[in-house]
């Protein structure tokens, strides 16, 4: 394998994907995966002192390929047609429409942009401000609020169209991604790593989860206990991500960056600050710049609060850049 670039280029611009459509896609009244989460984070984001250093980019559709990297071709035509015929979805949990379909491809299709451009030295890093969100979907089902894996498909996208051979996906939300650790769970190609409230939905991510076969191992998860905050969060990060990192040396690293653990989260019950999670994206800024050569882009997941979504986004693109 050709040796890729220790070097990336840190003078290059933060990219921060989205589009118009993630707002229109409505899960139904009073469903707290809203339209309104993405509009106080663009909000925000256009109001920081970043500008010079952030590139606003409109993300575009995957193709059906892209979505075929990770999902099953049956699954794609079923969510298709239930798109089309505008009802609710139970295994989401949400209601779905043509519009969701159209978000839905636009999501996964923002992952693969800002890889390729990070990819390419266009963009330092990135941000995907994308609904859905995606890391409870597995390769033949919609679950949680997500209908595809949206950082599932992007890490896919690395590992089949570029020399990159080894992803971290870290994934700080407060519910285990059990959609991107079941597609990974036998591949020693991507490391899956979660933090996540114990006891909740949807019930997997017990510490013994380690991933089968050779890939026992690549997969570790840390629950945390109700009540848990800012000090749990930060030492599973630093004393069992970072030691496994110096180990598994990513050359990309991902981020399923959910904002439900945060304290003021209508959802959950941990108590993460925003410094905490300013502390989570130092820490995996620090692994991508130390063995992945920089290459990091962040997935929106869940959060419910609007001026925590707003904060916190802002700070990851500080930290970014
Ligand atoms: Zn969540």
């Amino acid at each position: 394998m050709a040796k890729l670039s220790s070097l990336q280029n840190h003078s290059m611009p933060t990219g921060f994907f989205t589009h118009p459509a993630f707002i229109e896609h409505n899960p139904g009244s009073m469903h707290p995966e809203r339209p309104e989460r993405l509009v106080a984070i663009e909000d925000a984001v256009r109001k920081i002192s970043l500008q010079e250093k952030l590139v606003f980019r409109q993300a575009p559709k995957a193709s059906r390929a892209d979505l075929l990297r990770v999902h099953d071709e049956r699954f794609i035509e079923e969510i298709s047609s239930f798109c089309r015929n505008q009802a609710y979805l139970p295994s989401m949990e949400a209601e779905v429409n043509e519009a969701t379909l159209e978000a839905a491809y636009l999501a996964a299709g923002a992952g693969i942009a800002a890889t390729r451009a990070v990819m390419d030295g266009e963009l330092n890093n990135a941000f995907c401000a994308v609904r859905p969100p995606g890391h409870h979907a597995t390769a033949s089902q919609s679950m949680g609020f997500c209908l595809f894996n949206n950082i599932a498909i992007a890490a896919a996208y690395l590992l089949e169209e570029t020399k990159i051979s080894r992803i971290l996906i870290a994934d700080w939300d407060l519910h285990h991604g059990n959609g991107t650790q079941d597609i990974f769970y036998n591949s020693r190609r991507v490391f899956y790593f979660s933090t996540h409230q114990w006891g909740i939905y949807p019930g997997s991510g017990a510490a013994s989860e380690t991933g089968t076969g050779e890939a026992r191992g690549f997969t570790l998860n840390r629950p945390l206990m109700m009540g848990d905050g800012d000090k749990e969060i930060i030492a599973a990060f630093e004393e069992e991500l970072l030691p496994a990192m110096e180990e598994f040396r990513p050359e990309f690293v991902l981020i399923s960056a959910g904002f439900d653990a945060h304290e003021a989260d209508p959802l959950g019950s941990l108590r993460v600050t925003d410094a905490g999670f300013r502390r989570l994206s130092e820490i995996v800024y620090g692994i991508a710049d130390h063995h992945a050569g920089g290459r990091l882009v962040a997935f929106l997941e869940g959060g419910y609060n609007l001026g925590v979504l707003g904060r916190c986004v802002c700070d990851i693109l500080d930290v970014f850049s």
